[in-house]
């Protein structure tokens, strides 16, 4: 009896830990590397195990970096199940196809620039074969219009003319829709069978809609086992979601082995409280100047907590009732799936809207935009309104549009609620817009690339915290010391070397034997609480 950890050891990313018991191997999530495209395409390549060698999968959450393997899991041998909540299996439908998009929207990027470098050579005459000064044309105009513009077909072609390698996605649309097929949604604390003689049960985790903490229970030669991996936990006092478990069932609180996320675990957040205050300030000052307010967010959680937050705050008439948009599909599929489960809300949720008969992610000012031309079309509307938009980090999607008419105007405000990652045109944002609110700094206007232009950066750039989807060291301690487990040994897993070995050391002092696995190290598991059974 024993667990690998495959990804996420030592690291934020690619959640992959491989439960053995001897007759089954359970893998608990198959998370995708994401960070600097060259380097997670490669990690994301290499699947360590042999597909068809897992029995079944237990999946925590629809984050891509917990779930955005499965396609690659179930293209290649694997016979069994992926075993999750029924909201996260909702999810799924959306975030797969998403992630499937992103796959071919990538590997297209990657042979157009393959195919630009090609063309460099060119001109330097640095190949080894003849093309014809019609050729070089053809692709030199081609290659003046931006990566996004073209088209896939035409890029294979010359790809192949000139015999230069074609990279493909990871895994297709149509390899996302097919693994759809493998997932498997089930309710909280109700226990499902995952292998011989053993079981999985969830429990809240408070992350995001449909996150779990699994317990496996294995019972082999007169002895139980018991493993709780908690994928990511979540934070408590949060809009919407049910807090992250404290008290578990009777019969599961021996737990020999838990598997914890560490990414804050030597941070503290901001209270979660200041959410809405903060929000009407930054609504209010921007439509007092006439302004819209510009809204990049994470599809999935921050979209709704900010649609909640809203909400609220029109109900009460704290804020002028201007339009609020909602302009990403996927953030709008995402929305759905939170309407359609209202088991998941907690006690404020049920008493603010559903006892009202109020749906927390309708109300009359709330639209959400479908089609690329109505979106277009927004990015022209010179009223005062909200936007909220996708990616979160401003990588990619329909947020470039707004951002991209929308930042020269001094009267906007873009407010950043999310993390901003290195090398992102968020954070690019988040550290020139500091830069700008300097008292008493006078200077040039920054500015900023968005989709190959260059634009002054005038609107107000404002970030709240706070809405960390991801319990910090207090929150992640809170469920070993203020729960009714009784736990044997932690293995810390999800976090940067130092946020890792800082919780571990904490919870060393307080007596707990913690273990930091290592990218392919392995914990093995005893079991003593019950004797053999002699027949
Ligand atoms: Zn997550």
């Amino acid at each position: 009896m024993d667990v690998t950890f495959y990804g996420a050891a030592g690291e934020v990313t690619g959640s992959m830990h491989l439960l053995d018991t001897g007759t089954d191997r359970i893998l608990f999530d198959c998370g995708m590397f994401q960070g600097r495209r060259k380097v997670s395409r490669e990690k994301n390549k290499i699947f360590p195990i042999d597909r068809s060698k897992i029995t079944n999968m237990i999946l925590s959450h629809a984050h891509i970096d917990h779930s955005g393997r499965i396609p690659v899991l179930t293209g290649d041998g694997f016979a069994g199940r992926v075993v999750t909540t029924r909201p996260t299996a909702d999810a799924l439908n959306y975030m797969l196809m998403d992630s499937g998009h992103i796959q071919e929207s990538d590997a297209q990027y990657l042979n157009y620039k393959s195919l630009r470098t090609f063309l460099h050579k060119l001109e330097q005459n640095n190949v080894n074969h003849k093309v014809s000064n019609k050729e070089k044309n053809n692709i030199k105009k081609m290659l003046k219009k931006n990566a996004y513009e073209l088209n896939i077909e035409t890029i294979h072609k010359l790809q192949k003319q000139h015999e230069l390698d074609i990279i493909t996605p990871l895994y297709t649309m149509e390899e996302a829709r097919r693994s759809l097929d493998f997932i498997d949604g089930y309710p909280f604390q109700y226990p499902v069978t995952i292998g011989e003689n053993t079981t999985v049960k969830f429990y809240v985790a408070g992350h995001i809609l449909g996150s779990a903490f699994s317990i496996v229970t294995v019972r082999k030669e007169g002895k139980t086992y018991r493993i709780l991996y908690t994928g990511d936990v979540g934070r408590f006092g949060k809009p919407i979601l049910k807090d992250p478990t404290l008290a578990f069932d009777e019969e599961d609180r021996d737990i020999d082995l838990m598997i914890i996320e560490s990414t804050y675990g030597d941070r503290e957040h901001e209270p979660v409280e200041d959410l809405g205050s903060r929000l009407k300030k930054v609504l209010n000052d921007t439509f007092e100047r006439k302004g819209s307010v510009i809204i990049p967010s994470f599809a999935y959680g921050r979209t709704q907590e900010l649609i909640y937050i809203l909400h609220e705050l029109y109900d009460k008439g704290e804020v002028p009732r201007r339009p609020v948009y909602v302009d990403s599909p996927l953030a709008s599929n995402i929305t759905k799936v939170f309407g359609e489960h209202p088991e998941a809300y907690d006690n404020e949720t049920h008493k603010a809207f559903l006892e009202k008969g109020e749906n927390p992610f309708q109300f009359d000012k709330i639209r959400f935009v479908q089609t690329v031309p109505e979106s277009m079309q927004l990015t022209q509307d010179s009223s005062s309104h909200v936007v909220i938009s996708a990616s979160g980090m401003c990588e990619a999607g329909r947020i470039l549009h707004h951002l991209r008419y929308g930042v020269h105007n001094s009267n906007n405000t873009i407010l950043l609620v999310g993390y901003m990652a290195e090398h992102t045109l968020g954070r690019r944002i988040q550290e020139l817009g500091a830069r700008d609110a300097r008292p008493g700094e006078k200077g040039e206007v920054p500015e900023i690339k968005i989709l190959g232009k260059t634009y002054p950066l005038n609107a107000k750039v404002e970030k709240i915290g706070g809405f960390s989807a991801h319990g910090d060291k207090h929150e992640l301690e809170k469920i070993i010391t203020g729960s009714n487990l009784r736990i044997k040994k932690i293995g810390i897993v999800h976090g940067e070397e130092s946020q890792s070995a800082a919780f571990a050391n904490h919870l060393q002092q307080k007596g707990y034997d913690t273990i930091i696995p290592k990218p392919g190290g392995k914990i093995s598991l005893q079991s003593n609480r019950h004797k053999p059974v002699i027949p």
